[in-house]
């Protein structure tokens, strides 16, 4: 069976990502036949190019691909860095110093009421500076890997938007 619209895939990927600056890839993920990952092909979540450079393989079928960023996650947005007073993260009066540190990524609500990780990257006397960019922003992603499966996607699957069992949720 071919990757097409609503079907099911369960693939391996190692994911190497490239910054702007940086001479060399480096591997940040690498999801091995022992626990596989599976999505539904077209509600995956991930780039339309990583779709689109799926489509139409099969089984057994390996592949090697790059997303550029305006392909993928899009190019950083400065103004997607800000300061926030210290005191947003007291709690009970208290500073928590095991959270408030430099690489930490905490789930910040904003004056909409959405969700959205930040990544802490300077903190000083009375501010903490996050940034809000997605963290595979600006990079150059390059993707290898192998279709293991490829089914129809059950209505429930389809309704909830991911799989279930193998290579995906299980509840
Ligand atoms: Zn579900």
């Amino acid at each position: 069976m071919e990757i097409t619209k609503n079907k099911v895939v369960l693939l391996t990927y190692d994911l190497s990502i490239k910054g702007p600056d940086e001479e060399e890839f480096e591997l940040v993920e690498a999801i091995g036949e022992d626990e596989p990952m599976g999505y539904i092909h077209g509600m995956s979540g991930y780039p339309e190019r990583f779709e689109d450079n799926l489509e139409g393989l099969k089984p057994g079928d390996t592949f090697d691909f790059s997303i550029s960023p305006d392909e993928g996650y899009g190019q950083r947005d400065p103004e997607a860095v800000v300061d926030l007073p210290l005191d947003v993260f007291r709690v009970n009066g208290e500073i928590d110093q095991e959270l408030i540190q430099v690489g930490n990524v905490l789930p910040m609500t904003n004056d909409e009421g959405q969700q959205m990780n930040g990544r802490i990257v300077e903190v000083s006397n009375d501010a903490v500076w996050m940034d809000f960019n997605h963290p595979l922003a600006e990079m150059l992603l390059h993707f290898t890997g192998k279709i293991l499966d490829v089914r129809e996607a059950t209505p429930t699957e389809l309704s909830h938007g991911h799989v279930h069992g193998n290579g995906g949720v299980h509840h």
